[in-house]
């Protein structure tokens, strides 16, 4: 389409197609070099004692929640305000999701609806780094050990984030990452946990595989060994090397790309800071923020149209917004499961309807920007109330 500015769209050069080429032509194509290669220098990367690529994001919660034992009767304390699978992941241990509401003006885990949750049966409490803003991990780390449970970091938004100076990865005993084609960087489908802990990681690596012992790495290599053990159930979730070859090259990329999305995010600041209509997000002075999304608030109030309409205009314009996100408890699994929590989660309900998330990517061009800022200014003066 002439024009159309895509909500979403990967940045793939001739290194990550090259690197490919030559996982194919080596005969690697199932977990191998590449794949040690991207989780030695992600390790690296995020100051992270130890680093096992999954075969997603969603993986790595998984395996992250396995490994530290959660299971049927345990409570998990998370967001509503989250792409689903990190719910699901909680489900997949057979524990129960216990939400809790967000900060009115970031959308991510409040630490005070948090401690409200805490409960004997708290073993978990997975934040989000909301759009790629890092949650108030002080307090969410004192609140968990207060209760004896473990801070799982849903760090989808955030590889390259920082926290206080910490990088994301190197904070929690466990984070999640994910390489998903809009995240920060990619591998197609993909993921990572790192994990500051030797018998913590040691575990998950070995849930990550089948329960093996030993990874194929390890086993077909010239010094590999064909004995393993099962000594439990495992999962299918490690990561290809076909995977991994795009992977390392996103990663030694993604410092640019955080630029250029700090520079997409800067430009939508300035060109739509006089706008009363809108809530632009906010950063908190101790985080680097790694803008995997650019979310706004439409003061609906001010105008004569809603949220869904606004989006279906940006749509006749040429461009594609999209919605960061569904609450959780609105599904008619979740619902089924946790029953109608609406009343509970009063800030989940102000801001749900109202987030629009813009466009924002490497490969959005300044020109491309400005359409969508001047598309939001036009159609935001049309319909004031
Ligand atoms: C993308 C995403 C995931 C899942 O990642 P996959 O790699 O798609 O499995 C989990 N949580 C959040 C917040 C996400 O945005």
């Amino acid at each position: 389409m002439e024009g159309f500015i895509p909500f979403s769209r990967p940045t793939i050069d001739e290194d990550e197609i090259a690197e490919v080429a030559q996982a194919l032509r080596d005969g690697w194509v199932t977990e191998g070099p590449r794949v040690k290669r991207l989780e030695d220098q992600f390790r690296e990367a995020v100051g992270a004692r130890h680093a096992i690529a999954t075969a997603s994001g969603t993986a790595a919660l998984h395996v992250a929640l396995a490994a530290a034992g959660v299971g049927p009767g345990d409570e998990v304390i998370t967001t509503p305000f989250t792409f689903v699978a990190t719910v699901n992941a909680v489900r997949y241990v057979g524990a129960t999701p216990v939400l809790a509401d967000i900060d009115v003006h970031d959308y991510d885990l409040s630490p005070e609806a948090v401690e409200r949750r805490l409960s004997p049966r708290t073993r978990a409490i997975i934040p989000v780094h909301m759009a790629g803003q890092p949650c108030r991990m002080d307090e969410l780390l004192r609140l968990a050990a207060g209760q004896g449970a473990v801070v799982i970091e849903d760090a989808a938004h955030a590889a390259g984030a920082s926290y206080r100076g910490r990088p994301i990865g190197s904070i929690a005993p466990m984070t999640a990452f994910s390489f998903y084609a809009s995240k920060n960087m990619t591998t197609g489908e993909g993921g990572m946990l790192t994990l500051g802990d030797d018998g913590l990681a040691e575990r998950a690596r070995l849930l990550a595989h089948q329960g093996l012992t030993r990874d194929s790495w390890a086993r077909y290599s010239r010094n590999g060994h064909w004995h393993y053990d099962v000594p439990e159930l495992g999962f299918k979730c490690n990561l290809s090397d076909v995977a991994a070859a795009i992977g390392i090259h996103q990663l030694r990329k993604l410092p640019d790309f955080l630029a250029a999305r700090q520079r997409v995010a800067s430009l939508y600041d300035r060109a739509l800071a006089d706008l009363e209509e809108v809530e632009l997000p906010r950063v908190r002075p101790e985080v680097r923020h790694a803008w995997h999304l650019y979310i706004v608030r439409l003061r609906t109030e001010m105008l004569t149209i809603g949220r869904d309409e606004f989006i279906a205009l940006l749509g006749q314009r040429g461009i594609a917004a999209s919605v960061h996100y569904i609450p959780v408890h609105h599904f008619s699994y979740y619902r089924r499961l946790l029953g109608d929590l609406s009343g509970e989660l009063p800030n989940t309900e102000r801001v749900a309807p109202c987030v629009v998330s813009l466009p924002i990517y490497p490969a959005l061009r300044d020109e491309e920007a400005l359409t969508v800022a001047e598309a939001v200014r036009g159609i935001l003066r049309r319909h004031r109330r």
